[in-house]
């Protein structure tokens, strides 16, 4: 099966700290959070893509905005669970997902880095 993929990255800076066995993680602390959002599609239109990557980075920038230089454990949408990459990739997938599904895209994967070497993704097909 053929398939396109576009992708885009963002950075935000925060801090959290998780609950249970987590070690020094429990404690308060920050990231440099990297982001990057990989849709995909198995046509492109006439204009030879199947969405805009200049729309796909106004989006994710809407996005993660409002969590630069937050405490993520105080945002509403995440307050009460643990803040992991794992938590917030789906946070931010579920923010971009209105946009995306049906305006061309099928699947949609978003991975957050909280450091160089560790990252957690969540991802969806949409139905089409
Ligand atoms: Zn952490």
């Amino acid at each position: 099966m053929q398939m396109f993929e576009i992708g885009i990255t963002g950075e935000f800076e925060s801090a959290h700290s998780l609950s249970g066995d987590f070690g020094p993680a429990t404690r308060l602390h920050g990231h440099t959070y990297k982001v990057e959002v990989r849709a995909e599609a198995r046509e492109i239109d006439s204009t030879g893509t199947f969405y805009d990557i200049g729309r796909l980075q106004a989006e994710l920038r809407s996005v993660i905005e409002p969590l630069h230089y937050r405490n993520l454990n105080e945002i509403p949408a995440l307050a009460g669970m643990n803040t992991t990459a794992e938590a917030v990739a789906r946070y931010i997938f579920k923010r971009l997902a209105p946009a995306l599904r049906g305006a061309g895209v099928e699947g949609l994967k978003v991975t957050v880095w909280e450091s160089s070497s560790s990252f957690a993704s969540y991802r969806e097909s949409f139905e089409s």
